[in-house]
């Protein structure tokens, strides 16, 4: 592999550098990407480019009041870098760890903000990437070559959220705020704020507005699950007040976290009714004696179809119950100038509506890829266990896990491309590829995700953009990090779906 090399003034016009790796987005994956790099292959000339003014990704776009995790910092932090308060974190902590981690590793000399990527075109004759971005602070396009691409640009388009049309929205006479490009002038305070869904966002935003706000109602076309609880990990406070090192107890609770995820996920498949039950059980707790749950938090399907929210102290129950929140569970027939008309006849009045109504997923950072100037169409391709696409050389994606926290595979990917890098090296190859194998030639193609295992709306919107998947391991995306964690490191790089030249 090459080092950094200036390569200005060079025949091409407009190339400024040359680079072994570059990283697409400065989100948890890609900073953690360059963290993992600068330990595991020093030396690697690389950059990380990233579209937004700042690093952080989700944490930098969402803005919403109230915005935190859904799931725990101890596996949602990365693994070498223990996670030291509560376990569900604010925006602006998650922001401050990952500062921590670019500070303490000298990360930012690597990373060029307002930096987006719109094209990316591999010759085969060259062997490398062309990468066309523009600076969106000047407007001047930038362009980079790269002998590997790695793809931390999330799961959806960070410029704004997905709103479903409805009929009479241009009706409305108040105020229609997607969660994502939520404005930091909005006056909520005495207003009458309805929010249309009710996922990890809705409980995110409900609680942080329902004090000030006149009323909240939570208008949802089916109930989803939540889970109520502390704010708190007694094991991990256990282990701070014996003096135990930051590093270990990160370490340890890391462990009982999985382990008791492994266990409800496992049930979760094994015996749905019952954790469905105890799930229902530890919602009612929170809820007025007498409260309608069947009608507002029953959901008609099995527990981890869809991710399941964490609801720290129980906080939008607590809104519930002393009536600044309210939830209808009903379809919208139309918005009317003062609020929403139900499919029942109801009318639901407001002055702003908070439309938490999902993603638009996409699935490379909208960047055109063209190999040997033919356009890639990434649904042609399989997917090898949704990180490498059949066909499209030196390049890797990274999608997180659903069920457990995003980052312990963003880790684990890490690993692998190091690995693959060196295995690159030591092989003297400058490219490689997967493809079918002979015996995956009849392998019957499916959709990229068992609607029967996983399917959130923005996933089942965006099929049929997303790779193909085959019926063996190799061309799965298992979502099973308690699998993963072992095979991926023991994945056989010179097995005969890896095509190296
Ligand atoms: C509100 C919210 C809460 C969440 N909470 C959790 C949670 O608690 N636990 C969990 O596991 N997951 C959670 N998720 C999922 C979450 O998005 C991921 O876990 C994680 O933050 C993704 O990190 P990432 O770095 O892979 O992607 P992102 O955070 O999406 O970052 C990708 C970056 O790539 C940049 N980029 C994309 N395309 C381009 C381009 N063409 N050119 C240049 N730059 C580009 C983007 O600007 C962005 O900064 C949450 C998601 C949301 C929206």
């Amino acid at each position: 592999m090459t080092t950094t090399e200036a390569v200005r003034g060079t025949a091409e016009p407009g190339i400024i550098e040359h680079l072994d790796v570059l990283i697409v987005g400065a989100g948890i994956s890609g900073v953690g990407g360059a963290y993992h790099l600068t330990k595991q292959r020093p030396g690697t000339s690389f950059v990380v480019l990233e579209g937004l003014d700042s690093f952080g990704g989700t944490w930098w776009t969402h803005r919403y009041p109230g915005i935190r995790s859904d799931s725990d910092l101890h596996t949602f932090g990365y693994r070498f870098k223990p996670w030291t308060g509560p376990p569900i974190a604010t925006a602006e902590e998650i922001l401050s760890y990952m500062g921590e981690v670019i500070d303490e590793n000298d990360l930012a000399d690597h990373i060029r903000y307002n930096h987006r990527i719109s094209n990316a075109r591999w010759s085969n004759e060259d062997k490398r990437w062309t990468i066309e971005a523009t600076q969106t602070d000047t407007g001047e396009p930038r362009r980079f070559t790269a002998n590997f691409l790695w793809m931390c640009q999330g799961y959806y388009r960070h410029s704004e959220g997905y709103t479903p049309e409805w009929e009479g929205m241009a009706d409305f006479e108040g105020e229609i705020i997607h969660p994502q490009t939520w404005p930091e002038d909005l006056e909520y305070a005495g207003k009458k704020v309805v929010v249309i869904g009710s996922g990890a966002t809705t409980a995110t935003v409900v609680p942080a507005i329902a004090a000030d706000a006149e009323h909240v109602t939570v208008l949802q076309r089916s109930p989803t699950y939540f889970i109520p609880g502390r704010n708190r990990i007694d094991l991990a406070e256990t282990l701070r007040e014996l003096n135990v090192d930051e590093e270990w107890i990160h370490e340890i609770v890391r462990k009982k976290i999985l382990h008791d995820q492994a266990i409800f996920t496992q049930r979760a498949f094994d015996e749905p009714e019952k954790v469905k039950s105890e799930l229902l059980a530890g919602v009612r707790a929170n809820l007025p004696e007498g409260y309608d749950m069947e009608t507002h938090f029953t959901p008609s399907y099995r527990p981890w179809r869809q991710r399941i929210a964490f609801v720290p102290d129980a906080d939008i129950f607590k809104g519930i119950a002393s009536g600044k929140a309210s939830m209808v569970t009903d379809e919208i027939e139309r918005f009317t100038g003062l609020g929403i008309l139900l499919k029942s006849g109801e009318e639901l009045e407001a002055d702003i509506i908070v439309t938490a109504t999902g993603f638009n997923m996409n699935v490379l950072g909208d960047i055109d890829f063209e190999i040997d100037g033919e356009p890639v169409d990434f649904s042609e391709t399989v997917n090898y266990r949704g990180m490498m696409f059949t066909g499209v050389p030196n390049l890797l994606w990274v999608f997180g896990y659903f069920r457990a926290s995003w980052t312990l595979r963003a880790d684990l990917l890490a690993d692998f491309v190091c690995r693959l890098l060196a295995h690159m090296d030591e092989k003297g190859a400058e490219r490689v590829d997967v493809q079918l194998r002979p015996e995956d030639k009849d392998m019957e193609l499916l959709p990229w995700i068992d609607p029967e295992n996983f399917n959130p709306g923005y996933l089942m919107r965006a099929m049929d953009l997303l790779p193909k998947r085959g019926d063996k391991p190799e061309w799965q995306h298992t979502q099973d990090y308690w699998h993963e964690k072992d095979d991926i490191p023991a994945i056989d790089l010179d097995g005969a779906e890896f095509v190296y030249g």
